[in-house]
């Protein structure tokens, strides 16, 4: 760890943390978990995404968003020209709930350390937030059908970028096109954030190319798209 309120190597910090998480045991979930999933991802993205939990296949892997909700999600970030060696992929808690249920707050609370110590690690401009436990960690009492898809600031300073859990769309089929349609919103959103943080030139390389490939001729987002986001969210 660096000097408290200096900027933390991303890549050691990042790895350090993941080191601590393999060996928690911090609350229950860790008696029933296989593997810890502490996240993965481009230690210089400017783009964190933020699950609920990790289901079967990722406490086996040890990987987060490797089962059918993960491949909906590689799909997505395609759609914009991303790969997911483009952002950080996280969750708010680190081990699988038994039978895929949902965090306890208990369990939120405790595991929350680690992904304030991987925010302030990463320093990414904006956080996606995937589904509902996500959504209330930036957005308290936040309501995902009025929120998502838009950039929002948390009562932190945090730009996020609320989006349904992709696993909602495995089982409500409607959503599948709100998703793609949330995320072409989420390259501009990117824009707006580092915007408004006042230090684009200083961001990730990585970033700006991913931003640069999503802005291609035939991808999205539109321009119209764009000049929502900047005109909401200034
Ligand atoms: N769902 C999540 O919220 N996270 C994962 O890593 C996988 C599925």
């Amino acid at each position: 760890m660096g000097t408290a309120g200096e900027p933390i190597g991303g890549a050691a910090a990042l790895a350090s943390i993941a080191e601590e998480i393999r060996g928690c045991t911090r609350c229950r979930l860790a008696t029933g978990r296989t593997r810890t999933v502490p996240g993965e991802g481009n230690p210089l993205s400017d783009v964190l995404l933020v699950g609920e939990g990790p289901g079967a296949r990722e406490d086996v892997t040890g990987r987060p968003f490797v089962g059918p909700a993960g491949q909906l999600l590689d799909e997505l970030l395609r759609s914009i020209g991303w790969e997911r060696e483009d952002v950080f992929i996280t969750n708010v808690v680190k081990c699988r709930p038994p039978g895929n249920r949902d965090p306890e707050p208990v369990e939120i609370a405790t595991c929350s350390a680690y992904l304030d110590r991987q925010e302030h690690a990463l320093q990414a401009a904006v956080v996606v937030s995937l589904g509902r436990h996500s959504l209330q960690r930036y957005l308290p009492g936040a309501r995902i059908g009025a929120v998502h898809g838009s950039l929002r600031r948390s009562y932190s300073g945090q730009h996020v970028f609320p989006m349904y859990h992709p696993a909602a769309a495995l089982h409500q089929a409607s959503l599948r096109e709100t998703l793609f349609r949330d995320i072409r919103g989420l390259p501009a959103a990117l824009l707006a954030a580092r915007e408004a943080l006042g230090n684009a030139a200083e961001r990730s390389v990585v970033a700006e190319e991913a931003v640069a490939r999503a802005s291609e001729p035939d991808g999205p987002p539109d321009d119209a798209q764009q000049m929502t986001l900047f005109q909401e969210h200034p």
